[in-house]
């Protein structure tokens, strides 16, 4: 017997153990790709020939009517892919886990990008109405940016919400796909800014993948936080993973004139995009600036792009 651990994606389905599936990389490939074929490609077919390489970790397995899925075992005992050959968009990874009867469940994998909106004194601790339409709206905005791409490559979105600050410990860990973003009030100066960056593992220069450029982020963040004109600040990875963002949610309170909610969500969508890279304003979109405050804006086309792009940079990074 061995633990399985999943790396947090999730917990096991099933309390058997898989050593059997394990043991015969045919059936073990032959069943995840019927997997594959009956919820990808909606077929209800059974595998007719399964060809592994001498190693056992590749296989690919045919179906009537022409349809080959391969499948990767490389990953075991951590997960297992299946991807129609030639068709790197069509991948799919999957967690599984076995019945005590030996049965064998899988589970797709989602790479979830966490917007972790951190509120250190409490700004939105008692305002719950407000605060769940803000976390329920900004989710939404960033799943809807281009599902269809969202779908194939695995990623979802989820807003948190966590008042009081996190431990030192926790700050320095935040992972590749983790964007925390303060909710910060009057009394944070750029104090405040600076030492949460240090925390943060923030370094002292950062160098844009697209454009080769390098900057130096604390004094982004100091002159950000002392100019009178902005809402936040959102320093951006480069090309590392380390990224944060602070809202003056004081000044966000003082100029929403209508949906509070909405005002949030853009300040905040805005400054998110900083810290995807998005370094320059846009002339349209919620990259555009000063950003408006009482219409549900996306970002721009042109900003999508490079946006999503990052995701997968940053997916790509080891932690
Ligand atoms: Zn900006």
């Amino acid at each position: 017997m061995y633990i399985r651990t999943r790396g947090g994606l999730g917990q096991p389905l099933g309390t058997g153990e898989c050593s059997r599936w394990e043991k015969s990389p045919e059936n073990f490939s032959q069943a995840i790709a019927e997997h594959y074929v009956s919820t990808e490609l909606k077929q209800q077919l059974k595998g007719e020939r399964v060809q592994c390489r001498p190693d056992s970790k590749v296989c690919e397995v045919t179906f009537p009517g022409a349809i080959t899925v391969g499948v990767s075992l490389v990953k075991v005992p951590e997960y297992v892919i299946a991807r129609p050959p030639g068709e790197a968009k069509a991948r799919r990874e999957y967690n599984y886990s076995c019945t005590p009867q030996g049965g064998l469940t899988l589970e797709r994998r989602w790479y979830i990008v966490r917007i972790i909106l951190i509120d250190p004194t409490g700004v939105f601790k008692k305002k719950d109405k407000l605060r769940k339409e803000f976390c329920a709206k900004l989710q939404d905005k960033f799943n809807k940016m281009n599902p269809r791409w969202l779908n194939l490559q695995s990623f979802r979105f989820r807003v948190g919400y966590r008042s009081g600050a996190p431990t030192r410990e926790e700050k320095a860990n935040f992972g590749t796909l983790d964007f925390p973003v303060y909710l910060l009030d009057t009394q944070h100066g750029p104090k405040t800014v600076r030492d949460l960056m240090k925390q943060h593992k923030v370094p002292k220069t950062i160098k844009i993948p697209t454009s080769g450029k390098e900057a130096d982020p604390y004094k982004l963040a100091e002159d950000g936080w002392k100019s009178r004109d902005t809402r936040g600040v959102g320093i951006p990875s480069g090309e590392g993973h380390a990224k944060v963002a602070f809202i003056k949610t004081h000044r966000v309170f003082a100029d929403a004139t209508a949906d509070l909610a909405q005002a949030f969500v853009n300040v905040t969508a805005h400054e998110i995009g900083h810290m995807g890279n998005l370094v320059r304003h846009s002339a349209s979109g919620v990259m555009r600036y000063p950003v408006l405050l009482n219409v549900d804006i996306d970002f721009s086309p042109g900003d999508e792009g490079p946006f999503l792009a990052d995701l997968r940079r940053l997916r790509g990074l080891r932690q």
